[in-house]
């Protein structure tokens, strides 16, 4: 039966394609492909994590003193034959088998299956036994974490999908239907051939929606209890224009979607005719469009769109999903070279780590953080970590011996934080030279996401060469919405007068003192705002590498004279979206 869930857009275009469930789990969970000669290994990693547990059990058992309840007995019992039943078993081989998924996520995509199976028991007693069936599972999760391989890198698609009960010759686009997924986790997608993705939870400008973008895959987030409504394998259809996930859509349904589909694919190819035109308005004021990346590799997708250079390298993504062991100056190195070499001469702005919130190292769910947007994040965790800081920035140094590399620092409000940075910055270059190491000159700039930073505009300016708005920060912060929450996504108004006014005062002191100020928050890459920023006087902007075309066409068909009057109106308007449509 035909259904339809309804989220937040974040990314565009249409995805048709076959649901592939990433099941939450109280574990932190890493989801990957496997090679196909890493079956075997897979399967017996399996095995051994299913084999230690059955042996935890049964020492468990054996141990048990003489005074405990007869129950509990009873329930080792329970737990060793669900280990033990092929229920479990033979889902997960098949997954690892004919899915190439790691043993983690078929465990749990299996243990979401026989779930759903022991809910709809009419038996109290068998549909409790739920609850027994993921405490062993999360037993298997944890032996499998403890004994975890190296994750290797995941074949550059999706392997065939030979398991499929339909068309199982044919490679079937998969589209990711989960109720979160982790920035490192997206990392690991993003290496992979997904046609799109639909997740539970998340707001416009969580991660989770900003790598999706850099995907350049249609994406829903907010979209409630997708991921309980949706089975493995279900036909669906992304309508990110619309923010919709369609499940088990009709023929008629899908012709209509295939139809929008290709309309899509026919506006890109006429974009891609703008690759080499130069950014300039009609009254030819020449527009700076620099590019947002998480990883060395994406300088790739950046030239191929002709970006002038990148205005947001976060960097924090080299950090994520390491289970704590953070890189080392030679690796980190390594990466911003290959970043600054990648964009041959262009600007490389590496961002230093921003960590904490939404961005967590490692698994979200160990944040106890009352409020982690309110907490220790970005340059703040950065300054209370200084050896790790420092290595950061030795290493980021270094690499400005290779390239024209630019320094920028996240989340900074206060004076005595711009102050401790830069003396950090200053002790960096002092060790290098005390060992002998090269390093090349940076140019420092501050983010501008914080209220308070573009409330103090002025020292700002005195103590950077550049700033740049991160406004998903700024809106979130301005407005006290979190950007990852989809339950207030609705009030995240980047069009708020008081963001409007943070957003046009930072750009005109920046211009009064000759400094450059650039957006790299989304708004940069939303073709829908392209006038209005030009308006206020916007020179640079940095985006995700598949937004760039779109921005550029508004770019080389507006006029900034005009502009200007009609964006200090938008600004000053009780209905700033009215106007800005008209
Ligand atoms: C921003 O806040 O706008 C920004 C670019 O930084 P991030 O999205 O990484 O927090
Ligand atoms: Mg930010």
């Amino acid at each position: 039966m035909t259904f339809s869930v309804h989220g937040i857009t974040v990314s565009r275009g249409v995805a048709i394609g076959r649901a592939v469930l990433v099941a939450s789990s109280r574990v932190d969970v890493a989801h990957y492909f496997v090679e196909p000669d890493q079956v075997p290994a897979e399967l017996a990693r399996m095995r051994a994590a299913r084999n230690a547990v059955v042996e935890e059990l049964q020492r468990l058992q054996a141990e048990m003193p003489k005074d405990a309840p007869p129950e509990l007995d009873a329930l080792l019992d329970v737990h060793l034959m669900l280990l033990q039943d092929e229920m479990l078993g033979a889902g997960v081989k098949q997954f690892v088998i004919e899915r190439f998924y790691n043993a983690e996520w078929a465990l749990t995509t299996q243990l979401e299956i026989v779930s759903r199976q022991f809910d709809e028991m009419e038996d109290p007693y068998l549909r409790e036994r739920k609850a027994d069936l993921e405490q062993v599972v999360e037993r298997i999760l944890r032996q499998l974490k403890g004994a975890a391989q190296p994750v290797a890198a995941p074949p550059p698609r999706a392997p065939r999908q030979q398991g499929f009960e339909l068309d199982d010759t044919l490679d079937v686009p998969l589209v990711l239907v989960a109720h979160d997924l982790s920035p490192a986790d997206m990392l690991q997608f993003k290496k992979s051939v997904f046609a799109g993705f639909v997740t539970d939870v998340g707001g416009k400008t969580s991660h989770t929606a900003i790598v999706a973008r850099s995907m350049d895959i249609p994406a829903v987030v907010g979209a409630r209890s997708a991921s309980h409504l949706v089975r493995q394998d279900d036909w669906v259809v992304i309508d990110g224009d619309a923010g919709v996930m369609i499940v088990d859509p009709s023929p008629i349904i899908l012709a209509e979607y295939g139809f929008k589909q290709r309309q899509g694919e026919l506006e890109r190819g006429r974009l891609v005719r703008l690759k080499n035109t130069p950014a300039v308005t009609l009254d030819g004021q020449k527009i700076e469009l620099l590019a947002n990346i998480e990883q060395p590799a994406d300088t790739a997708a950046a030239l191929a769109v002709g970006a002038v250079g990148v205005g947001l390298f976060r960097s924090e993504f080299l950090f994520m999903g390491r289970e704590g062991k953070l890189p080392d100056e030679d690796e980190q190195y390594a990466a911003y070279r290959a970043a600054a070499l990648g964009m041959h001469g262009m600007p490389m702005t590496i961002r230093t780590i921003d960590i904490g919130a939404d961005k967590p190292l490692d698994d979200r769910r160990a944040d106890t953080h009352l409020n982690p947007a309110l907490g220790l994040r970005a340059i703040r965790w950065s300054l209370s970590e200084p050896a790790m800081f420092l290595t950061q920035l030795r290493a980021i140094l270094r690499a400005a011996a290779h390239g024209q590399v630019h320094l920028l620092i996240p989340m900074l409000a206060h004076l005595r934080e711009i102050r401790q940075t830069l003396e950090l910055v200053d002790k960096a270059r002092a060790q290098l030279d005390a060992r002998g190491v090269v390093h090349g000159p940076v140019r420092i700039g501050a983010m501008i996401e914080v209220p308070a930073a573009a409330l103090s505009l002025r020292q700002f300016l005195r103590h950077f060469d550049f700033l740049s708005i991160g406004t998903n920060d700024l809106i979130q912060y301005t407005l006290a919405i979190d950007r990852a929450d989809e339950s207030v996504a609705h009030l995240y108004d980047q069009l708020h007068p008081a963001v409007l006014r943070l957003l046009a005062d930072t750009i005109a002191e920046g211009a009064r003192q000759g400094k450059p100020v650039a957006v790299c928050g989304e708004m940069a890459g939303d073709p829908a705002m392209t006038r209005l920023l030009l308006g206020l006087g916007l020179r640079s902007f940095s985006m995700h590498p598949s937004q760039i075309l779109a921005v550029k066409q508004e770019i080389l068909r507006a006029d900034t004279g005009k502009l200007a009057p009609w964006a200090q109106a938008v600004i000053e308007s009780d209905e700033p979206a009215e106007l800005l449509q008209a």
